[in-house]
């Protein structure tokens, strides 16, 4: 990260910032929902396998509730910091609401790095931070999920943890269990399949044949794994994806110019979407530096790991080919390479709404579990389908309509939403 130090609460105020000035949002609402309502941080002790108990960091931040229970994942990341979830629980509350779901904002996170914590510890891990934070989460207030390197698995221990606690069975307490302990099918493809359908009607508007086009994706982890085969079934041709050698940890561009194929790639990339590079090459992979994915004669461009990679710098690389940039991950995207991507011209699905498919069909597991439902892997991926669809539309529509910057139309309808709820209890 060269340059200045990079603060993405302070950008993500600064996007909040830019779009209730634009809407004319009144002093108090804008004070209260450009800060997080609660934030927790506590230490998790933990018996680590060669006996030594060794303190981990734990975070828990719930943006705005106004309009439901905080929603949002656990992240289990080195450089976590307080400020990266509050960044990510703010954008959790957008993201409920501009694919109008009854949910809040909230996101937590452990500094830690799974690559070099055994399963049990892992799971120490998972039941410590319940046990922190038991009185404040549950299906009524504040509901967890997955996240940057946590999965299934994580989500069950962290229920049992709950559940031992509390003395009932709260399958509505965490979303992103494993199916058959009260997961939803969909679930896992969720993220990277919404955010293909948002590309997939980008398309349409600009009557574009997506079997025409090629992308270049950032990362490997879930959301680009399901994005990518997605794509593909829509006839696109996946040409680069960044993301990590196993052996020496650092990033690279992994380029098939005929297209990536999934499952040959998948067959040597470790749970966290690392790359054996020495057997990509094998396969016939070019293996290029880690940023070389953004500078790809692509079509379209899938940011699909962390914050702060399409830069003021980065942007400038981006191809003239370019027309869509789907934001994946969330925070990708600086304000500075907002006004570069806004200049050029190029269509932004913003992560928000782009990677909305997640915490949307969360939501429909809540409502399964809650009441006790199953429902079948298509009714839940047609409901997701019609979610993102009539969300993409609604924002796409704004944006031409009042010629706003699609990451700006999106704030304008999430903070109107959220703003209106506020107001509608008083609290403002
Ligand atoms: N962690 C995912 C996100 O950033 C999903 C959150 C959820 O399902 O609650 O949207």
């Amino acid at each position: 990260m060269a340059g200045k130090a990079f603060n993405p609460f302070e950008m993500a105020q600064a996007q909040f910032d830019k779009v209730a000035e634009q809407i004319g949002l009144d002093e108090g609402t804008r004070e209260l929902l450009r800060n997080p309502l609660r934030q927790f941080h506590f230490s998790i002790p933990v018996r680590m396998d060669d006996g030594t108990v060794k303190v981990f960091q734990g975070f828990r931040v719930q943006h705005n509730d106004a309009r439901g229970p905080s929603k949002g994942g656990i992240r289990f990341h080195p450089q976590e910091t307080v400020d990266t979830v509050k960044a990510l629980a703010t954008w959790m509350t957008w993201k409920c609401a501009v694919v109008d779901i009854p949910l809040g904002g909230g996101k937590g996170g452990v500094i830690c790095d799974p690559h070099n914590l055994s399963m049990r510890e892992q799971e120490q891990i998972c039941r410590g931070w319940v046990r922190q934070m038991a009185k404040n989460v549950g299906p009524l207030n504040d509901v967890p999920a997955p996240d940057v390197m946590t999965n299934s698995q994580h989500m069950l221990w962290m229920l049992d943890e709950y559940e031992q606690i509390s003395g009932y069975k709260a399958p509505g307490f965490i979303t992103g269990k494993p199916v058959g302990m009260g997961g939803s099918l969909g679930r896992t493809e969720a993220t990277g399949y919404g955010v293909i359908y948002t590309v997939r009607e980008a398309l349409k508007e600009k009557n574009i044949d997506p079997a025409t086009t090629t992308a270049s994706f950032q990362g490997f982890g879930n959301v680009a794994q399901y994005a990518i085969r997605l794509y593909n079934e829509l006839g696109g041709t996946v040409v680069a994806v960044s993301s990590w050698d196993q052996g020496d940890q650092t990033s690279y561009t992994f380029r098939k110019t005929v297209g990536v194929n999934i499952d040959e790639l998948l067959a040597v990339t470790d749970r966290f979407g690392g790359i054996d590079k020495a057997k990509a090459k094998e396969l016939g992979y070019e293996v290029l530096e880690g940023g070389a994915w953004i500078e790809q004669d692509v079509d379209i461009l899938i940011p699909a790991a962390l914050e702060n990679q399409v830069t003021g710098e980065t942007s400038k690389k981006i191809s003239d080919k370019v027309k869509i940039v789907a934001e994946g991950a969330n925070g990708p995207t600086t304000p500075e390479a907002d006004v570069e991507l806004e200049r050029r011209g190029i269509f932004v699905v913003p992560d928000f709404l782009a990677n909305a498919g997640g915490v949307t069909c969360s939501y429909f597991e809540q409502v399964q579990c809650n009441m006790n439902y199953f429902w079948t892997r298509e009714e839940v991926l047609t409901k997701l389908d019609e979610k993102m669809t009539t969300a993409f539309k609604a924002v796409s529509e704004l944006s031409r309509k009042k010629k706003l910057y699609m990451r700006d139309a999106a704030y304008a309808i999430s903070i109107n939403r959220v703003a209106q709820a506020c107001k509608d209890r008083g609290w403002c």
